[in-house]
């Protein structure tokens, strides 16, 4: 880069001249989960996303010692403006906006400075693309509950459990995963997080076939996982700090990723345009003056309205620290409500044209693909009823969800549980 760092006008200028002559223009929204991606066009991702690295324009504000530019929001802010015309790469797809969005977060909060200097610039040159290994096929909104264990055996550790619905986990090359490493305390206490290799050879990954017919999701099995404290993340048992930072980093990207939508003409459009997806499709639908489409659209559009004042309203209170960071919650909370109610209208607009379209036009196919992905955000990251008891317990200070596990030594939590269903049958 060449240019005064704070020159504003001139970074613009040398960002539009940089994208107009690296990458080409972004033909449209990409429906979510359905293109499989190839092992050529990840290695395509990659190169590009390196290229873009090397040429100073990701990790704009990160620190030069972690691979950054050490620049200011102002100039972020200037990439993201200009870059949204363009195909940015995403390599491995949602992988990708993990890696960026949720894992490099919770990295810069909690992982040690030797980490952060090794890590880091892989992650933005694409080296390493990351995703979450939380979930368990019976711990998901009881994030604590996990039960992969870590063992200790000499100087490593021994990893060996089940984690599913990884987002990602595919095109991956790293999970950062919870893990329990004490079963003698109570359950938020004896957890840990580490970087777990995807490709080790005691790791398996296994898609799952989804209702929109992608394998976006992965569960993996980890039996003898061998690492070494270099890999742990936080702090032996200091895991649930690092868990609350990672959610409250996927919580606002998830709402990030809606107020990204808008921008292309999808998902919250603001006040400026009466939601442009949705009146193109009741265009094209010859319906545009039927009145109760004119309803749907209207109720979309408030919808919409309300969905960008709430992400400005409260973004910008957290980034002025005037507000709670569990307020992320009302963001998530809002937009696991909205999303499925508007793909419900844009399928009732599209009505027999959503439901059969022609082999690869993605146009026709986008209405029925955003109603079966409208339950993501519902889920994903915590699901409503959770985002509730966050809400009603940080933010109005309500009396906390009853628990009968929560001061127990872990362990006695699990033997209580088996007797339980002992105790009721011999009853
Ligand atoms: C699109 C998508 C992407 C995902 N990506 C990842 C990923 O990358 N990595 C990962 O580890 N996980 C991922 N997940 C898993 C996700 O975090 C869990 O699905 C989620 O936390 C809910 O857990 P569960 O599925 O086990 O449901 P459960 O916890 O079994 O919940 C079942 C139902 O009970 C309700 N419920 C549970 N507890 C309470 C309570 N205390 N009060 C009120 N209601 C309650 C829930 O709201 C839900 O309706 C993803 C999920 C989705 C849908």
């Amino acid at each position: 880069m060449s240019h005064d760092p704070h020159d504003l006008d001139a970074y613009r200028e040398q960002v539009r001249t940089w994208l107009d002559a690296n990458l080409p223009p972004r033909e449209g929204p990409s429906l979510r989960g359905i293109h499989e991606i190839s092992p050529e066009q990840l290695a395509a991702d990659r190169a590009l996303q390196r290229r873009i690295h090397q040429s100073g324009y990701l990790g704009i504000t990160l620190p030069p010692e972690y691979g950054g530019q050490g620049l200011t929001d102002a100039h972020q802010r200037i990439w993201n403006e200009e870059s949204t015309r363009y195909a940015v790469p995403v390599p491995g797809g949602i992988a990708s906006g993990v890696t960026m969005g949720i894992v490099l977060p919770t990295l810069l909060a909690h992982a040690s400075e030797e980490q952060k200097r090794a890590w880091i610039p892989k992650i933005l040159s694409a080296e390493e693309i990351w995703v979450q290994l939380l979930s368990e096929p019976g711990a998901g909104s009881d994030l604590a509950g996990i039960l992969t264990r870590a063992t200790r055996d000499g100087d490593v550790w021994v990893l060996n459990g089940t984690k599913v619905w990884s987002s990602g986990a595919l095109h991956a090359d790293y999970g950062i995963c919870l893990a329990r490493t004490d079963w003698d305390v109570p359950k938020h206490r004896g957890l840990t997080w580490f970087k777990v290799p995807l490709h080790d050879p005691n790791v398996t990954v296994r898609p799952i076939r989804e209702i929109n017919g992608s394998s976006e999701f992965c569960e993996e099995f980890l039996d003898d996982v061998t690492v070494g404290d270099d890999m742990v993340i936080g702090g032996v048992n200091e895991g649930w700090p690092v868990a609350n930072t990672m959610l409250t980093a996927e919580r606002s990207g998830g709402a990030g990723n809606a107020a990204a939508a808008g921008a292309h003409g999808r998902g919250p459009s603001g006040p400026r345009r009466l939601a442009p997806d949705l009146v193109e499709l009741a265009e094209s639908a010859g319906l545009a003056d039927d009145a109760a489409v004119r309803q749907l659209i209207a109720r979309a559009h408030i919808d919409d309205y309300l969905q960008g004042q709430l992400l400005r309203r409260i973004g910008t209170a957290m980034a002025t620290g005037r507000m709670n960071p569990a307020a992320v919650s009302l963001i998530k909370l809002r937009t696991g409500i909205v999303d499925p109610r508007r793909a419900a209208i844009a399928m009732e607009i599209a009505g027999r044209a959503g439901i059969a379209w022609a082999p690869g036009d993605e146009r026709a196919a986008t209405p029925a693909v955003d109603f079966l992905n409208g339950r993501i955000m519902s889920i994903a990251g915590g699901s409503n009823q959770i985002q509730r008891n966050i809400v009603s317990e940080r933010l109005l200070g309500l009396p906390r969800e009853p628990s009968a596990d929560s001061d127990k030594p872990f362990r006695d939590v699990l033997r209580d549980a088996r007797s339980w269903g002992t105790r009721k049958a011999t009853s």
